[in-house]
């Protein structure tokens, strides 16, 4: 198995990104850690309670709880999968808990591909997103609106906004990521495997682009 890691801060487009390309090419696996971690929690599992208050605080959950979710999820894919792996590793002691996890199920880390996009248009993006609580599908009122408003597209759930993406909470959100999650640049950037897509653009260039790029 190949694993494609997603760089970027909240509301650059990840999830939209690899939600598209998987859509798209069965051999491609779009794994949310965020995704995982708000399942636990609407399952309310052991870890679901743990998670869910620091995930209202716009904080990091404790290494070892996603890491945990992470290595399942590898284990369980096949290995003809390349997954675009969304919110992990988000420091470097996650990067370091992946490798091992990685050679652990026999899979290569392919690359690290950033999607570049300002910090003046996160607030914006956030602002915007709506989600399906059911498939996960993701939307944007302005970029990304679903055909009915309010409701998914793929399986008529009414859409929701995220707890987690008030203003006040993007702002820890954003502040997390430059002092914990940034630093993962310079860590990819020196094994070679760091790639940068421009994020500023349609949905449809941008996920070619990072095709390419990874
Ligand atoms: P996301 O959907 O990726 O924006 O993640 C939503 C929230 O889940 C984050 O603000 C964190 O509280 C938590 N979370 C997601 N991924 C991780 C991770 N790799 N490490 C720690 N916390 C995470």
């Amino acid at each position: 198995m190949n694993i494609v890691i997603l760089l970027g801060a909240p509301g650059s487009g990840k999830g939209t990104v690899a939600g598209a390309l998987a859509a798209e090419n069965q051999n491609l696996k779009h794994v949310s850690s965020g995704d995982l971690l708000r399942g636990a929690v609407a399952k309310g599992t052991d870890a679901g309670k743990e998670a869910k208050e620091y995930m209202e605080a716009g904080k990091l959950v404790p290494d070892a709880l996603i890491a945990k979710m992470i290595a399942d999820v590898v284990a369980e894919t096949s290995g003809n999968t390349t997954m675009l792996l969304d919110g992990f590793p988000r420091n470097v002691a996650q990067a370091e808990i992946l490798a091992e996890t990685a050679t652990n199920a026999g899979a290569t880390i392919k690359s690290a591909v950033l999607i570049d996009v300002p910090d003046s248009l996160i607030q914006d993006r956030i602002a915007g997103r709506r989600t399906c609580p059911k498939c996960k599908a993701g939307y944007h009122v302005k970029n990304l609106p679903p055909k009915v408003e309010g409701k998914c597209d793929h399986c008529g759930e009414a859409l929701v906004i995220r707890k987690d993406d008030n203003p006040e909470t993007v702002k820890d959100r954003l502040a997390v990521y430059h002092a914990q999650t940034e630093p993962l640049i310079a860590y990819y950037k020196g094994k070679g495997l760091l790639k940068t897509v421009d994020g500023v653009g349609s949905i449809p260039s941008i996920a070619a682009a990072f095709l390419a790029a990874m």
